[in-house]
């Protein structure tokens, strides 16, 4: 069997693999919680010969899905969880959820996790037909706000890999060549004691005081942290509805990103040290809680290339009428749209290459390939693909699923998430993901330069999960 033999291959697949990510995308399940989607996709592989491994790194709803045998050992790396509150009609232009504040698809993961199992098929029909090596679907849970690879990372689940390949659904067909911010995940508890406001103030403490300060301290630490670092909070608990008594506690979670780890732990620090003060000074008591964290992603100019090829040679899906029709319904009920594929157009150095494109930039799917970005950039958000991409050579692309300039997190992503444009976009994935994985291991020299890439830009220093030893997986955030 031929590389193109199995890839194509996909064909006899859609339907499955469809009937899979809308059942997903019908029982949407938030961080650690997605019971049905790895049931569904753990059960599904088992039926089609993988050895599926549950409950992977203490994670109920994590799992591993081997085929084949030797090396070299490849990873698809596949996600299934939703975001709270998200819950949205399919392709109604107004904002209706199917629950009122249920979860929904906002980031698409119900395509991303069986677009990756659609890859691990193919893979697996050309290891059968007689090819040697090894492919292991990765069911990783809690991707939003959770880290689960991270978790999952952090007991070694990842350590026999010798690459992996992975995906997003977006709005553009592209490879990634960059990487994105570290995150640390903390939760401040702080306890006071509660009093009349008005009768005893003095003999009150209040907690709610303490988080105040504690975000002043904050706003005048932001001065003085390199540039692009983030530090974003929610105050969850705020002690109490009553302004006639002094709060006796109070409860704020802060998420911190900067462009590497040792940034970040060192922001860490001064906020522990922040909140510390901000107990000192309101005669409160502090708890830290360390939630968890993630690494940024090791880009692999190696693997983006082998990864830009395969997306060349399969092209994007074929969008119909009908698929644009609903992405221009769903386009004119945004108020803002992304710019994202406006910023990568205009990046493009070829100058008529860049004008095409950019004029493309008003119709409502952005079908076009884009080639690969020069420079490395690097992206604001944070993903759990990271502490992967640390372990062993990593790569990423995206394919369009929805509409151009589709806000992430938006209930439109969510309306078009099980639309035939969101279903053609998976398939493609799962071809260009198999391309990638089959080129792999038909040259070992490719998994050989990735590595030594892996090598030079992490120095040769051995991973280090950014999550403490001790912090206990939050399967109930
Ligand atoms: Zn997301
Ligand atoms: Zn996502």
């Amino acid at each position: 069997m031929t590389k193109n033999e199995a890839v194509s291959g996909i064909s006899g697949y859609a339907a499955k693999l469809t009937e899979l990510s809308d059942a997903i995308w019908d029982h949407p399940e938030v961080k650690y919680h997605e019971s049905f989607a790895c049931s569904l996709l753990s059960e599904f592989m088992h039926s089609e010969g993988f050895t599926v491994v549950t409950g992977c790194a203490g994670i109920p709803t994590a799992f591993t899905a081997t085929f084949g045998a030797g090396r070299p050992h490849i990873g698809l790396l596949g996600e299934y969880d939703a975001l709270d509150g998200m819950s949205q009609v399919a392709e109604v232009d107004t904002r209706c959820p199917v629950v009122k504040g249920a979860p929904g698809h906002g980031c698409g993961h119900n395509l991303l996790g069986v677009g990756s199992v659609g890859a691990a098929l193919l893979v697996r029909d050309y290891l059968k037909a007689g090819h040697s090596g090894t492919v292991t679907f990765f069911g990783c849970p809690a991707e939003e706000g959770g880290s689960g690879k991270t978790f999952m990372a952090r007991e070694g689940i990842f350590d026999d890999l010798d690459t992996a390949v992975t995906w997003h659904p977006g709005d553009t067909n592209s490879v990634a060549n960059g990487s994105n911010l570290a995150n640390i995940q903390v939760a401040y508890h702080f306890k006071g004691k509660a009093a009349h406001a008005a009768i005893s103030p003095d003999l009150g403490r209040s907690a709610l005081d303490a988080i105040e300060l504690m975000n002043m301290g904050i706003q005048f630490l932001r001065e003085h942290v390199p540039d692009g670092c983030r530090i974003h909070y929610a105050i969850t608990n705020t002690g109490g509805n009553s302004p006639n008594v002094v709060q006796a506690e109070a409860d704020g979670i802060y998420l911190m990103r900067a462009k590497a780890l040792p940034v970040v732990r060192s922001i860490k620090e001064r906020i522990d040290d922040i909140a510390r003060g901000a107990a000192l000074m309101t005669g409160t008591k502090v708890e830290i809680e360390f939630i968890k964290a993630c690494s940024n992603v090791m880009p692999n100019k190696v693997l983006v290339g082998v990864m830009q090829k395969n997306l060349e040679e399969y092209g994007s899906a074929d969008y119909d009428d009908a698929d644009r029709a609903l992405a221009k319904k769903m386009r004119d009920s945004m108020e803002d749209r992304d710019d994202y594929y406006f910023e990568l157009v205009s990046e493009i150095s070829d100058p008529e290459l860049r004008e095409r494109l950019l004029s493309d930039r008003e119709s409502p799917i952005y079908n076009a390939i884009l080639p690969c970005p020069d420079k490395e950039e690097c992206g604001m958000a944070s993903s759990d693909v990271g502490d992967v991409s640390w372990i062993c050579p990593t790569v990423q692309c995206s394919t369009v699923t929805m509409p151009g300039g589709t806000v992430m997190h938006s209930w439109q992503e969510v309306a078009v998430g099980k639309s035939t444009m969101a279903h053609k976009g998976m398939l493609q994935a799962s071809k260009i993901m198999a391309g990638t994985v089959i080129d792999a291991l038909e040259d070992p020299s490719i998994i050989e330069a990735s590595k030594a890439e892996l090598t030079r830009r992490t120095g040769g220093a051995p991973y280090v999960c950014p999550i403490p030893k001790d912090v206990p997986v939050p399967l109930n955030l």
